[in-house]
Formats: structure tokens, sequence, C-alpha cells
């Protein structure tokens, strides 16, 4: 499939499908009967679309295109995760990891080839950025797994049931090509999924939280990862922007706007003596007092190009009993799909840096090495931080 400057349909939410539709001097309700050929029975060939007149497929033909990234490959691990290996139209590679547990499967997607943000216990930063993917191609991720699966051929291996913008990338800084994405996912005549079951996960950009509630209400992941701003500036650059305690009042703020009662999950990777200290816990407990929410701990995952460790079983467990007698909800992330590089964090896809820093981390690691010296993360901050 080729990209052209033609509408590509397969990235129009449903207001934009009807406003293409009435442009045309045709019915608005095309735009359902398209959305549910393309997002429900997975058909791309506008010629198959039978309930369309002929000379309306003549049209569309002629004056749209429908076109979905290239799946290169598909990795499946032993725990029955998939790793898909997406090509996007700005040349980068991107990945979306599908795992199944008992009940729902998650399709965790992404929304840029690398990212600008360079958190340092993860992957994809070390990256460095290309692009914002578009509408088509972050929709395209969800299409294809549905395909892979066999949801569209009624040969169902599994069901995608939830989906979280936690791949590669910060979601709410290619905002509105995101919204758009959400509006499909969360669209009847097209995946249907409900806002509980579709969540996005931001480092905390906190202009975009603040503008989200006119644009969706779907859930909310912070990724936090320390309970203080010395600590998380420098292991989220993003931190030095927008602080911990606007970050607190921006999330209160969206989950004050939600018509139901639904509380933030935040993340927490934990990383052997960096933030996985009991005071960490006692402090993220006091920090989290006025935000109703769960916390996810996740281990930290390791991967090439950092020195960071995965804290002891003994840690986690301390961690999470200090926040649980504290009256929270905690969850430890099971690693999932390590085998086939698609834990979380170790998302790195192939991306046609545009910045200097992956090859500046690639070679640090090897000076490091060289040098008998070992890479250690933190060094990048400087770096890094200057860039946010
Ligand atoms: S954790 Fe998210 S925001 Fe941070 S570098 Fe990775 S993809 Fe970007």
């Amino acid at each position: 499939m080729t990209a052209t400057d033609k509408p590509n349909l397969a990235g129009l939410s449903l207001e934009k499908l009807r406003t293409l539709f009435v442009d045309a001097g045709e019915k608005p309700f095309r735009a359902e009967q398209v959305m549910k050929w393309i997002h429900q029975r997975g058909v791309v060939d506008i010629d198959l679309m039978t309930d369309i007149s002929k000379d309306l497929r003549e049209k569309l033909k002629l004056s749209t295109q429908i076109s979905l990234p290239e799946i290169l490959q598909d990795y499946k691990s032993d725990d029955g995760s998939h790793k898909w290996i997406v090509k996007v139209a700005s040349g980068s590679n991107v990945e979306m990891v599908f795992i199944p547990e008992s009940g729902r499967g998650t399709l965790c997607i992404s929304s840029q080839a690398g990212c600008s943000l360079d958190c340092s216990f993860c992957a994809t930063g070390k990256q460095g950025f290309n692009s914002n993917l578009t509408v088509a191609e972050i929709i395209g991720q969800l299409w294809w797994a549905n395909s892979k699966l066999g949801c569209f051929s009624g040969e169902m291996e599994r069901r995608v049931s939830n989906v979280v913008m936690m791949g590669m990338g910060e979601p709410l800084l290619n905002f509105d090509n995101v919204m758009d994405a959400l509006n499909i996912i969360m669209e009847d005549c097209a995946y249907g999924l409900s806002k509980r079951k579709v969540t996005i996960s931001t480092s905390g950009v906190v202009p975009a939280i603040d503008r989200l509630k006119d644009y969706t209400d779907a859930s909310l992941a912070i990724s936090l990862h320390a309970p203080n701003d010395e600590l998380r500036s420098q292991i989220m650059p993003i931190n030095k922007k927008y602080p911990i305690a606007e970050l607190m009042r921006s999330v209160k703020g969206y989950m004050a706007s939600l018509s139901d009662k639904r509380v933030p999950v935040i993340e927490y990777t934990m990383i052997a003596g960096v933030n996985d200290h009991r005071q960490h816990a006692r402090d993220l407990a006091v920090l989290l007092r006025e935000l109703p929410c769960k916390i996810n701990l996740i281990p930290f995952n390791p991967f090439s190009l950092s020195d960071y460790r995965r804290p002891s079983d003994s840690s986690i467990s301390n961690f999470r009993q200090i926040l649980q007698k504290a009256g929270y909800t905690v969850t430890v992330r099971t690693t999932r799909a390590d085998d086939i590089g698609a834990a979380c964090g170790q998302l790195v896809g192939d991306v046609e840096d545009q910045t200097r820093r992956s090859s500046r981390y690639k070679q640090r690691a090897t000076e490091g090495k060289a040098g008998g010296k070992s890479f250690n993360s933190t060094d990048n901050l400087a770096i890094a931080a200057d860039r946010v």
C-alpha cells in the first residue's frame, strides 16, 4: 500500500468521515458503513464494500485511499505474547505488543517512532526521535492485531479487549493524531472499546493533560517513577519542565472531569539502588495521599545501553507492603515477553533517529566498556534535559 495525498479512510474518525461524505454530496451514514467494513470486517478493498453502490465505490477509489502500515515481523513469546514490528511511512520501524491474560487481551501500541523525552530507564528513549505516527499508523496497529489474531475472519485465536498507549513514544506529544485514533478505538461502529478499556499513558505533559478532557474520557496512567522532584528530574528529564505538583494538579483536574468514578494508575518502575528504597515508598504514600489512584510497580526490565538493575524480590515486596499498609491498591507487573524483547521499557524498533542521541549512547556504551568503566544511564541526564 502506498501513501498518496488522497484522504486515508483508515485514519479518519467518524466525524471526519461524515464530513468527507457530506462534502462529496453523499449521505452521512456512508461513514458508518465504511468504518464497519474497515475496522470491524477488516476489508480494505473498496470493491468489496458491497452495501455501497458501484458508482460511489468508483468515486471513492478515485478520490480516497485505504492505507495501513506494513507488518515486517511477528515474534511469539513462550508465554503467548506477540510482538509485531510495524513499518511506518517515515522509514522507521515501531513495535506493538499483545499480551494475553486470563479473561482479557491487552494490546500495547506505539504513538511515535522513537521518543524525544529520554527517560533513563527506557530503551525507546535511547533510540532518539524520528516522527509522530499518523492516525492510520496508530489505528493500523489495532487493525493488524485483529487481523493477525483472526478476529476479522472469525477464526479467533484471542481478542483484543484492552488497548494501552504505552508503546514507543509519548502519546500526548502526538496529541491530535492520538485523539483521533482513540475516537476510532472507542467508536461503536469501529472497535467499540469502552473508556475503561482504553488507557493513555503519559510521562506528564501537563498542558496536554489539561486539554485532554475536551477530547476524550479514556483512562489515564501516569509514569511517575519517583516520589520527589529531585529524583524524578534525574530519571525523567520532563520533570524539570513539569514538576510533580503541577502534574498532580493536572491529573486531578482530568479525573474530576470524568462522569464515572475512575482513578488513574500510577506507574512506578523500580530500579535497584535508585528509587526502590523503603523511604521512597513512604514518600510515595505521602505524595499520593490526595490523589485516589492505583499503583502499579514495574520491576525494571534490563536492556543494552543501560546498567540499571532489577530490584530484588524482597525490595519489591517491602515496597509493596509499605504502600498497601498506607491503604493503596498495589499491583506488581509480571514480566511478560522479555524473551522477545517486548517487556515494559524494552521496545526499541528501528528508528531513523533525527537527533544524535542514539549514536551518542552507543558511543558512550562502547567507551565505557573499552575503558573498563560501566555505562551509567544517569550520565546522560544533563544532555537529555536540554531537549525537553
Ligand atoms: S518512558 Fe515513555 S516518555 Fe519516557 S522515553 Fe520511554 S517512551 Fe518516551
